[in-house]
């Protein structure tokens, strides 16, 4: 071992889904959009002044934060940008999770939390879902550093029910409370109304999902003056251009046309339903999902089989090798036809192994 070893930050990293590109895949993986962002927002990248490319962006980001403040009915004072919501999330983590006291999280939720929590060597203790995926609020009464849970929860789709959320905040009033609703637009309620009661309260969203931009970055943090502060603080002593202006440019564009996105989003749970009862005649189980994906398990298939033959047709879904969780496909809805094709394969695969 070399003397300077012992020097180095190590980490398990989070392991993201794959990103395969092969012409006539179905790319059911990474809970992307099936669906183009706004046509407002291609327009606006097509209109952008090349000499804008020179400057530095707007450290600040004002133009973004404005849009999105105004959107959400806030206060441009109570919204902070990065790039994704884990971004967003990262510098939550190292911001407000500070203290001796260990945060906690669910043992089944994103994958990132024990990652940031390990490279900001902050202690951490996950919390059991109970046996239908649901989290248990009493399990996070005890002392602790900080909470975070995503809304609906990842990678299962199950809603946490507001009482149950405003019941986990009542109880932690000497911590921040981290609500991530990276997937919230497509059916569940969010906490953001929460906001006048609790000052201990962030909420963090995204323009990947709902929006369609998983690949321009944007992602948001909801929170009073005072918490958004702290946390521009923090990301000033990081990194100040964070936000570069094709994202600000995208964002404020995707922002101005609040009628596609309902649409999308509508057919986005259209099909989902649709593909719900197909899995269901198939076999499958899962609990009711409010994400733009169903986290589901077959009767006599294992999840790691059906994963494998599914990839070798060129069609991606996702498969945890995890505890609790290892006979379970995360599939992302897609265009009806996308699903339509995962569908008709599982039948004649699952009907000739009868
Ligand atoms: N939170 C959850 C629960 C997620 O599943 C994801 C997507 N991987 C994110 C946050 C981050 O999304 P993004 O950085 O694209 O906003």
């Amino acid at each position: 071992m070399k003397p300077w070893e012992k020097n180095i930050r190590r980490v398990v990293p989070y392991t993201p889904g794959e990103q395969p590109d092969k012409p006539k895949m179905i790319k059911l993986n990474t809970n992307e959009n099936p669906y183009p962002p706004a046509p407002g927002v291609a327009a606006a990248l097509r209109g952008m002044d090349m000499d804008r490319l020179r400057l530095y962006p707007d450290p600040a980001a004002a133009v973004l934060v404005k849009a999105i403040a105004a959107d959400r009915g806030l206060s441009p004072e109570q919204v902070f940008v990065g790039v994704g919501s884990d971004d967003v999330l990262a510098m939550c983590f190292l911001t407000f999770f500070n203290g001796g006291e260990p945060i906690l999280f669910p043992d089944i939720t994103y994958s990132f939390y024990d990652v940031w929590a390990d490279v900001f060597r902050i202690p951490y203790e996950t919390q059991p879902l109970d046996g239908q995926f649901d989290i248990v609020p009493q399990d996070y009464y005890k002392k602790n550093g900080g909470v975070i849970f995503p809304n609906p929860n990842a990678p299962t789709g199950v809603e946490c029910p507001q009482e149950d959320i405003e019941d986990i905040l009542r109880h932690n009033r000497d911590v921040i409370v981290i609500v991530d609703e990276a997937y919230v637009e497509f059916g569940a309620e969010s906490a953001l109304p929460l906001l006048e009661k609790y000052d201990n309260l962030i909420v963090v969203q995204t323009f990947s999902k709902s929006r369609s931009l998983a690949g321009m970055r944007i992602g948001y943090a909801m929170a009073s003056p005072e918490l958004i502060r702290c946390l521009n603080d923090v990301k000033y002593s990081f990194n100040s251009y964070t936000m570069d202006q094709t994202a600000l440019a995208a964002g404020v564009a995707s922002l101005a046309d609040r009628p596609y996105y309902e649409e999308t989003i509508g057919k986005i749970i259209g099909v989902r339903e649709q593909t719900k009862k197909r899995l269901r005649v198939l076999g499958f189980s899962f609990r009711d999902s409010k994400a733009n994906f169903v986290f589901a398990s077959h009767e006599r298939c294992p999840a790691r089989e059906l994963f494998q033959a599914l990839r070798e047709q060129d069609i991606y879904v996702r498969y945890f090798d995890k505890p609790r969780i290892d006979n379970y496909l995360r599939i992302t809805i897609g265009t009806a036809e996308e699903m339509d094709a995962l569908l008709s394969f599982l039948e004649r695969y699952l009907n000739k192994e009868d």
